[in-house]
């Protein structure tokens, strides 16, 4: 028997969030597809009310930076059945990443400010060496036709069509 929605989470850490608009502007030709297949239960760049508890896959933007994105990253995954890493940074860790290899004489004082100010771990780290991912949709930014192809995996195996 088929369920009735997919209950998608879309999250962003340290990243320059190319993924969520890429996401917005496949809604523009999408939405009404899937506003019928999918609750948006998580999704800051489209709602106020968001809520982490009981989500069938959560999609994940970003590197990890901070023990505060480390336990978020956490929470997530504790609340999901599935997740999907997205794009470079969240996959691989770069570009956002491009600070772990530089020297100490190369790591400025602005920088330094940054790092402290905001309880920056000393190392940026993919999301899979924060938590367990299910499944990556890789490139900067990540790659729209394997985004769909995901999602339509999970809307099958979720049995929502
Ligand atoms: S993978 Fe590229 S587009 Fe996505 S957040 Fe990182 S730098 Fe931005």
């Amino acid at each position: 028997m088929a369920n009735n929605k997919l209950i998608v989470g879309w999250f962003s850490f340290t990243c320059s969030e190319d993924s969520t608009i890429l996401f917005t502007e496949l809604l523009n030709d999408n939405f009404d597809k899937w506003r019928n297949l999918v609750e948006f239960r998580y999704l800051k760049a489209l709602k106020t009310k968001n809520y982490i508890k009981n989500l069938d896959v959560s999609f994940i933007e970003g590197a990890i930076s901070s023990e505060s994105q480390a336990n978020e990253a956490k929470k997530i995954r504790e609340n999901s059945k599935v997740v999907v890493a997205i794009g470079s940074c969240a996959c691989t860790g770069m570009p956002s990443a491009s600070r772990n290899s530089l020297g100490s004489d190369e790591i400025n004082e602005k920088m330094k400010w940054y790092m402290s100010h905001f309880n920056y771990n000393q190392k940026v780290q993919k999301l899979p060496d924060v938590i367990k991912v299910d499944d990556m949709v890789n490139s900067c930014p990540m790659d729209k036709d394997t985004f769909i192809e995901i999602l339509e995996k999970y809307l099958k195996i979720f049995n929502v069509v």
